[in-house]
C-alpha cells in the first residue's frame, strides 16, 4: 500500500485487520505523511545506509524509510502485525521483520547483518513505556551504529537535551551529542496519546567502555546517597583515597559531576 500514514490508509488498515493498537506496546501509529517524512529527512539516509527500526508498528515509518534507504531491518514485538506488515509493505524487498521485544535482540547480530552498508543507523518512533532502556541499550552498545533519530515523549527529549544529568544523559554526553529536532503535536497519532512529543537525533562518535557504564550507574544506584556510599561497592576501601585524588569530595552527589569527572574518576582507580 501507498501513503500507509495517510489517515485514511491508517484506518482502512485497522478495519480490515480488526486491529485493536495495544496499549500495554505504546501504540499509537503515526497519521501524518509530512512528519514522516521530516522523521527520515532527519536521518540524512541513501541507498548505502542500513537503518534498523524500532516498532514499525503497520509500516508507515518503515515504508518511507525502505524507499530511502538500502536496507531496512525491523524489530516489532507484537506478532499481531505479522500479516498486517506482509500486507501494508508488499513489494518493499528490502525490508525485513524480525518478530521479537526489542530489549531481547542481539544488536552485535543485527548489525553483522548489515555489514555491506556504509553506515547504520536507527530511526524509530519509540514506545513510551521503554524509552530509556531502549536509548541506553544503543548510545552502550559497541556496535557500528553511528546514529539514532527517534520520537520520544516532549518531556523526555527537553530532559535529555538540557543540562539535566543522568546516567543516560552521561553516556551520550562521552559518545557523542543529542539534539532536539522537531516538535510533534499529540493529534498526529491514532490513538492520540495524553502527552505531545518530539524527535531528537543522537549522534555516535566514540564506544563507551563497560567500565565507564558501570561507573556511572554505580554512581546513581541510590540517587539520595553521596558518591562515596554509592561508589563503594566498586572501590570499598579504597573509594575515598580515589576520590580525594581526583580532588572530588566525598560528601558530592552523582548530578554534581560531569562526564569528565567520571573519566578521571576511573583513570585514577586503575592506579591503585
Ligand atoms: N512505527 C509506527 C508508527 O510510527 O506509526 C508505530 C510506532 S508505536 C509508537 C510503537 C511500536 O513499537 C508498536 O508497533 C509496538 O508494538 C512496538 N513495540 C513496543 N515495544 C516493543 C519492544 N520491546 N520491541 C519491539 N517493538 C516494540
Amino acid at each position: 500500500m501507498e501513503n500507509i500514514a495517510k489517515k485514511s490508509n491508517t484506518e482502512f488498515i485497522l478495519n480490515t485487520f480488526n486491529l485493536k493498537p495495544s496499549k500495554k506496546y505504546g501504540q499509537n501509529f503515526l497519521v501524518d505523511p509530512g512528519i514522516i517524512q521530516s522523521i527520515a529527512d532527519h536521518a540524512s539516509l541513501d541507498k548505502e545506509t542500513a537503518v534498523i527500526e524500532i516498532g514499525p508498528g503497520i509500516g508507515a515509518l518503515t515504508e518511507q524509510l525502505s524507499n530511502k534507504a538500502g536496507k531496512v531491518l525491523c524489530f516489532e514485538i507484537d506478532e499481531r502485525l505479522k500479516e498486517v506488515l506482509s500486507f501494508s509493505l508488499e513489494g518493499h524487498d528490502n525490508v525485513e521483520i524480525i518478530f521479537q521485544d526489542f530489549m531481547k535482540a542481539d544488536l552485535e547480530e543485527a548489525c553483522n547483518k548489515l555489514k555491506d552498508y556504509k553506515d547504520i543507523c536507527v530511526v524509530t518512533n519509540l514506545p513510551y513505556y521503554i524509552t530509556s532502556k531502549i536509548i541506553t541499550k544503543i548510545v552502550s552498545s559497541s556496535t557500528p551504529i553511528n546514529r539514532l533519530v527517534a520520537m520520544v515523549q516532549k518531556e523526555v527529549a527537553l530532559k535529555l537535551c538540557s543540562e539535566e544529568k543522568s546516567p543516560l544523559k552521561m553516556m551520550i554526553d562521552y559518545v557523542g551529542d543529542v539534539q532536539y529536532e522537531l516538535n510533534v503535536p499529540r493529534h498526529v497519532f491514532m490513538p492520540a496519546p495524553h502527552v505531545d512529543s518530539a524527535v531528537i537525533s543522537i549522534h555516535k562518535e566514540r564506544v563507551i567502555s563497560q567500565e565507564l557504564i558501570d561507573l556511572i550507574e554505580a554512581s546513581y544506584t541510590a540517587k539520595r546517597k553521596t558518591l562515596y556510599n554509592n561508589l563503594k561497592s566498586l572501590y570499598h576501601d579504597q573509594t575515598k583515597e580515589v576520590l580525594e585524588s581526583c580532588g572530588i569530595p566525598a560528601n558530592k552527589r552523582a548530578e554534581e559531576l560531569n562526564i569528565d569527572d567520571y573519566i578521571r574518576i576511573l583513570e585514577r582507580s586503575h592506579t591503585l
